[in-house]
């Protein structure tokens, strides 16, 4: 069943569709409210119209998603979520909600940036509670035993995830770049019932990761699953670990049992790795990404970067200096949403893992 069929199928049992534009949001709460997030990434789509409504510097990932609406292909969802990952993505709310009319209801959600000061968890909580009381004005009251056992399940699955990117590290997951991508992103509009037994499934299996040539470390925003996983599965490239805005960056250390959800998720947030979305420190970042290196036994980083974004640019050029410091190889591939992967870039890649191949 593709992404489609699968939210059109769930509108049929009366499911409500939030199309929520990335990074990081609280899922949970939209699951209890009987709410299915629609994650707006990449769809497949060129950029034709959205162009006159945004600078010409705005990256693909808004371009692309902006498109879709002005397409009409979002007819179906029934709100948009907007968070503040960016300036870009503010941008672009601002173009939907106040220009274009985006005529079904949006939202927001701004998460606190580090370096987080003492009313950082106050704020997020209150942020957490307020966008609880917008969403239950359309789609009616949050039962927080509902919510609880949304939160539990949200920790579940966070456990299963850690638990694959354990196995792929160690070479225990017989799954391609292709396929363990596919199925981590399949979380960007399952709902969990659906999703988690297909992690649990896979997560029992141990079989040995194909005969791979040298694992590496994947960095950037979001994989691509169409190239440049494909020619790292060709070249026998294994995908140890990664430190992607919609991979591991989203993970969070599942807690303790908080008798409060709001809580809960308080602490999952404050629990993700550092990223460049959310404000935090280049010395931070560079130390997830050496503590990644180790424990995945990566040889060499692979930055995939998305043309204009600017949060992950201003951090590119101290984060390669660091590993170039320590000895850790990288590549940095500027890229473009549905544009393609220029054979220039094929070889370059090549080359890069030749290099780690001698090394
Ligand atoms: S790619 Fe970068 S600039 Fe674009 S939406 Fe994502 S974080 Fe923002």
């Amino acid at each position: 069943m593709t992404r489609k069929e699968y939210l059109l199928s769930q509108k049929k049992r009366g499911i409500h569709l939030m199309g929520v534009f990335p990074a990081q949001y609280p899922r949970e709460i939209l699951w209890a409210l009987n709410v299915l997030p629609a994650e707006i990434w990449d769809p497949p789509l060129q950029a034709t119209t959205a162009s006159a409504h945004l600078q010409s510097y705005i990256c693909s990932i808004v371009q692309s998603g902006l498109e879709l609406i002005l397409q009409g292909k979002t007819d179906f969802l029934d709100a948009f979520l907007f968070p503040h990952t960016c300036d870009s993505i503010q941008n672009m709310a601002s173009v939907i909600f106040d220009y274009i009319g985006a005529q079904k209801p949006c939202y927001f959600f701004y998460h606190p940036k580090a370096p987080y000061g003492a009313a950082a968890r106050e704020f997020y909580r209150q942020q957490l509670g307020d966008l609880a009381d917008s969403l239950s004005k359309q789609f009616g009251p949050l039962d927080p035993i509902v919510l609880k056992e949304k939160v539990e399940q949200g920790q579940h699955i966070a456990h299963l995830i850690e638990e694959l990117y354990q196995m792929r590290a160690r070479g225990a997951l017989g799954l391609s770049n292709v396929n363990f991508y596919d199925l981590i992103r399949r979380g960007e509009y399952l709902f969990p019932d659906d999703w988690a037994p297909e992690l649990e499934k896979q997560a029992k299996q141990q079989e040995e990761a194909e005969n791979f040539r040298v694992p590496i470390l994947l960095s950037g925003v979001l994989p691509n699953p169409v190239d440049l996983l494909q020619l790292l599965d060709d070249l026998r490239v294994l995908v140890a670990h990664d430190d992607l805005l919609n991979g591991s960056r989203r993970l969070i250390v599942p807690g303790n049992d908080f008798k409060d959800p709001f809580e809960q998720l308080t602490e999952s947030y404050f629990s993700m790795p550092p990223c460049s979305t959310r404000g935090s420190s280049v010395a931070r970042r560079r130390d997830y990404l050496f503590k990644l290196i180790e424990t995945s036994g990566a040889r060499g980083v692979i930055f995939n970067i998305v043309k204009f974004c600017e949060p992950e640019w201003f951090d590119i050029p101290n984060l390669q200096e660091s590993l170039k410091e320590r000895g850790i190889p990288s590549l940095v591939l500027d890229t473009e949403l549905n544009q393609g992967f220029s054979g220039q870039m094929a070889t370059r890649v090549e080359a890069f893992i030749e290099t780690l191949d001698r090394s």
